[in-house]
């Protein structure tokens, strides 16, 4: 199994501050390739124009001043969107570039009604998608934020290798709560005014439902900086830049402690759970099936209900078929595997062939 360290996955912004954590290796994500998203394998899929992409991202301060400051020609798309954003003002605060109030209430809305992605309409989901998606690509990407960095729709490690992720988000999102913070005291912000919580756009109201925005509540919310954001997003990357290591390390505290060592734990676990090159399905397992909607799968005393759609899918794990053939046979009808995989491995239904 292929290991790659998370170096490789890492912004280089912070390079020089996650020296503890660089080399930690994770198991390669072999089912969720990107490039070739899992999404899009059937011309059904509602997010064949999106990817996982149906997210805006919380672009810290730092993260934008960097992405305007950097010259390469690859960046061009995704300064442009920058600075329509910042002309058109929602959602964009000293913090740093945050999803507007319609769209938080826009997804918050249309994923707790649609818990089923067979039942998403792919308008709904275009509806959805970042403004830094570019023909397939993210056009920030060396400055892409924490979730964009961790998140997998499906792991090797199953919910082992989520956890590990989990941990890294958490040591992600912490770094940009913090040095976003600090730039702002760096930059003589009275502390009474820094917000210290993680910043939602439905905490500053910003903006009305229909995107408007409040402009006295902007002006005061950017003091002297309105109207100077570029400037401001591009001096933020300048103070993150010349902070040394020693100073992170004093910024992020206790947390950042624990956080690197649970990184280091859940490292250690995933790479016990990572799947086997092949599975096969336990030859004493009972299978009957319930309706036209369900089956239940029975070894000894357990039992585990599955949707029927994903029958066929388990019965392809015979040994001859690797994990990573089976699961791109059910992303081709839309369904991730992932979880059904989980439960059959702990309970002991599926086995390495
Ligand atoms: S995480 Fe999954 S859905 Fe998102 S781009 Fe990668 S393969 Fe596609
Ligand atoms: S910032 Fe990039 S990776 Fe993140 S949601 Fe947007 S396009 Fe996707």
């Amino acid at each position: 199994m292929k290991r790659v360290p998370l170096r490789d996955k890492m912004p280089p912004v912070y390079h020089r501050f996650f020296e503890p954590v660089l080399d930690v290796e994770f198991p390669e994500e072999r089912i969720a390739t990107c490039e070739n998203c899992t999404r899009c394998r059937s011309a059904q899929s509602p997010f064949i124009n999106t990817k996982c992409c149906d997210y805006h991202p919380h672009l810290a301060n730092y993260l934008v001043g960097g992405l305007l400051s950097d010259d390469s020609a690859v960046f061009g798309v995704g300064q442009a969107r920058i600075r329509e954003k910042i002309a058109e003002k929602k959602g964009v605060t000293p913090y740093g570039i945050i999803p507007p109030v319609a769209y938080v209430n826009q997804r918050k809305s249309f994923y707790s009604e649609r818990a089923d992605f067979h039942k998403v309409a792919r308008t709904e989901a275009e509806s959805l998608l970042c403004p830094y998606y570019d023909n397939g690509h993210c056009s920030v990407w060396k400055y892409r934020e924490n979730l964009c960095v961790t998140y997998f729709c499906s792991s090797s490690g199953g919910l082992k290798g989520w956890n590990f992720w989990d941990k890294v988000n958490e040591y992600l999102r912490l770094t940009e709560r913090e040095l976003s913070k600090y730039v702002l005291l760096q930059l003589g912000w009275p502390p009474e005014e820094i917000i210290t919580s993680y910043i939602k756009a439905t905490d500053l109201l910003l903006e009305n439902e229909q995107g408007e925005v409040d402009e006295k509540k902007y002006q005061k919310l950017w003091r002297h900086w309105a109207g100077r954001e570029e400037g401001f997003y591009t001096r933020a990357f300048e103070i993150v830049n010349s902070l040394d290591a020693a100073g992170f390390r004093q910024i992020t505290g206790q947390d950042r402690t624990i956080l690197e060592e649970a990184i280091r734990q859940t490292q250690a676990r995933f790479i016990q759970a990572t799947l086997p090159e092949r599975l096969s399905l336990h030859p004493d397992v009972q299978i009957a099936q319930q309706g036209p909607e369900k089956a239940l799968f029975s070894l000894n005393e357990q039992q585990i209900e599955i949707p029927a759609l994903a029958l066929p899918l388990i019965r392809a794990f015979n040994g001859q078929r690797t994990v990573k053939e089976v699961f791109d046979m059910g992303f081709k009808v839309l369904f991730n595997m992932s979880g059904v995989v989980q439960e059959l491995r702990d309970k002991n239904m599926l086995v390495p062939a």
